[in-house]
């Protein structure tokens, strides 16, 4: 069984997961890491192809219509992103594990048609660590950060929906520990 080597990493608004998945893509070649799908516009530095596929709205539900998403959500209400089917299960037959770095709601649809998977949280050391964090990063206007930290609210109160949590005290630590629960769950099954 192949199926098991899926992991999807979840957890608050700006707790590090894009980091933590970020370290884990430098490190572990080996992991496959989907690349999703939004309608966001991409901030500075950011790749098509390689942070996300930058997609228009008119794309966006066209790959809804045609069921080419494994789940998808709106997220702080602003912009969708969805994970594109195909490249996971092409992963999976590979034999190669497979990790989602995806919101809360997106982890949920996972959990309902692949339970099989790991479902990792990755929480913050505390509640002003993830505010500073959030004000840290600076990329969003302060309307946006206020929904943001709203989200984060209600998401860190999912952990115990999940399987296995994660302390993101340190990103290459917090990394690392995925890394070892991922490789650990494809040797088990
Ligand atoms: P950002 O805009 O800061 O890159 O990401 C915002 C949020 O979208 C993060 O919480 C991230 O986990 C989530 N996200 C990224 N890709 C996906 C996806 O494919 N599906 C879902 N449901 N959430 C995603």
């Amino acid at each position: 069984m192949t199926r098991s080597r899926l992991a999807v990493l979840a957890g608050p608004t700006a707790v590090g997961k894009g980091t933590v998945a970020a370290d884990v893509r430098r490190h572990h070649p080996e992991i496959w890491i989907s690349v999703s799908a939004t309608t966001r516009a991409p901030r500075p530095g950011e790749q098509n192809g390689v942070h996300y596929w930058f997609v228009s709205d008119e794309e966006f539900d066209r790959m809804v219509a045609d069921d080419e998403l494994l789940e998808w959500a709106v997220v702080h209400q602003a912009a969708r992103y969805g994970t594109p089917r195909k490249p996971v299960e092409q992963a999976l037959a590979d034999g190669r594990p497979a990790l989602l770095e995806i919101d809360l709601q997106g982890a949920r649809q996972v959990r309902d048609t692949m339970p099989e998977a790991l479902f990792v949280f990755l929480m913050p050391p505390s509640w002003d660590e993830l505010v500073r964090r959030l004000v840290g990063r600076g990329t969003e206007p302060e309307e946006e950060r206020e929904r943001r930290l709203a989200t984060a609210r209600g998401e860190l109160a999912a952990e115990a929906e999940f399987d296995v949590t994660i302390v993101n005290h340190e990103v290459h630590a917090a990394a690392e520990e995925l890394v070892a629960l991922v490789c650990s769950e494809v040797a088990d099954r």
